[in-house]
């Protein structure tokens, strides 16, 4: 099967800039030619794209996909079978705002991208680490204070498991391994869903985090840390993390050392805002709401240094329940401190390299995954185009199947 999009402006996310009048040709599910002349092939599909932009699917590099509430003691006790309907329900909400792939740091397993690679869920490619491993007390214990007791199934839909000591955390990172895990994410320290840390410890000890990087690097996959603190992400990238979460607190020596260890940082301004907004409503304990002040404010300063820096940064969410309708509001609120052409390489080429899947997708080039969107006017010149699915986005494309089209 072959389709082909005529009269497109191809953004050319490398250039930062529109090529006019091409024909993309798409078969067999990836791009095979972008020619300057029409194509002639006598049974293919022509889309007209009638000059608008033709740009590469997005990608959210921090997502969580089973994240249906933001409260995580609530997901916890939930029947898999729910949480694997809710999950469903977002990738597709996801699919229609121009997502085409995501990667999940915490909660997204196995079943879940066999389901979305045979089309059984409507859906962005779903990258996945599996359970995030937390500390006794970190960011992935959702036990309140009063309770003990702890169910470690791997069929809990939590979004972590608790792990203490080395060998616990490299028998973690082994099962995560095993289940064909993309990376591995790690807690560093604390943060707001998690009803007994404090944003400003570290979480686990050098020695483990030592040993889930060996263990990552081993498999030639890479470590994921959700880390705010200037100490936490310091420590953590001088043993070996190459994808920061959040960085919220970094300070000037941290965004410099991202840089020099050829690391990315993924902020995630959205959630932020959402859960000030509305987080409450969404299923988040009202005693945790007073912990998104520690980062709420200083999650754009340290966007702004870090584009400043040079610092490769990815696009990132990390919605929960109701408030995934926002996920394009990190375009705009990012917009204030890094220009629209590096937003757009954040939610396309960055968050490819990020996962090592440049070969794959995040630009519109031959040989790459046909994972594409048309849009109405440029992004480069007005990064909102992208923010108003509704009215702008006419067409997504992901893996070669159009999934949603009004042209
Ligand atoms: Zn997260």
């Amino acid at each position: 099967m072959i389709t082909i999009f005529e009269n497109a402006s191809v953004l050319d996310v490398e250039a930062g800039a529109l090529l006019p009048d091409r024909h993309v040709v798409v078969e067999n599910g990836r791009i095979r030619e972008i020619a300057e002349a029409p194509v002639s092939a006598s049974d293919a599909r022509r889309i007209d794209v009638a000059g608008r932009t033709l740009m590469p699917g997005l990608v959210d590099s921090h997502v969580h996909v089973t994240a249906y509430s933001a409260n995580f003691t609530e997901l916890q006790r939930t029947p898999p079978s729910y949480v694997s309907a809710a999950a469903a329900a977002i990738m597709g909400g996801m699919l229609d705002r121009g997502f085409t792939t995501v990667r999940d740091v915490g909660g997204a397993d196995f079943g879940l991208a066999r389901a979305v690679r045979e089309g059984l869920i409507r859906g962005p490619r779903l990258i996945y680490g599996g359970k995030a491993l937390s500390p006794t007390g970190g960011h992935g214990d959702v036990r309140p204070a009063g309770i003990d007791a702890h169910d470690d199934a791997y069929n809990q839909p939590g979004l972590g498991c608790i792990v203490d000591g080395v060998p616990a955390v490299r028998k973690a990172a082994r099962q995560e391994i095993r289940r064909g895990a993309h990376h591995l994410k790690i807690m560093g320290n604390g943060g707001i869903s998690s009803p007994t840390d404090r944003i400003s410890s570290d979480q686990f000890s050098e020695e483990e985090i030592a040993a889930v990087v060996e263990e990552a690097e081993m498999a030639n996959l890479y470590v994921v840390v959700h880390a705010y603190t200037a100490r936490a992400i310091k420590r953590s990238l001088k043993l070996g993390v190459r994808s920061i979460e959040h960085g919220n607190l970094a300070d000037p020596e941290a965004i410099a050392m991202i840089k020099e260890r050829d690391a990315f940082l993924t902020p995630t301004l959205a959630t932020y805002r959402a859960l000030k907004d509305e987080g409450v409503e969404a299923g988040l304990p009202a005693e945790l709401a007073a912990k998104i002040d520690d980062v709420l404010d200083a999650g754009i300063n340290a966007v702004e240094m870090a584009h400043r820096a040079g610092v490769p940064m990815a696009y990132g969410t990390d919605l929960l329940g109701a408030m995934h309708r926002r996920q394009l509001s990190e375009f705009s609120l990012r917009s204030g401190v890094v220009p629209a052409v590096d937003l757009v390489r954040a939610a396309t080429i960055n968050g490819a390299k990020l996962m090592r899947l440049e070969d794959e997708f995040g630009q519109v080039k031959p040989g790459l995954s046909a994972d594409l969107i048309v849009v109405e006017g440029n992004p480069l010149e007005d990064i909102a185009v992208l923010t108003r699915p509704d009215t702008h986005l006419k067409l997504v494309m992901a893996r070669g199947a159009i999934t949603r089209s009004a042209l």
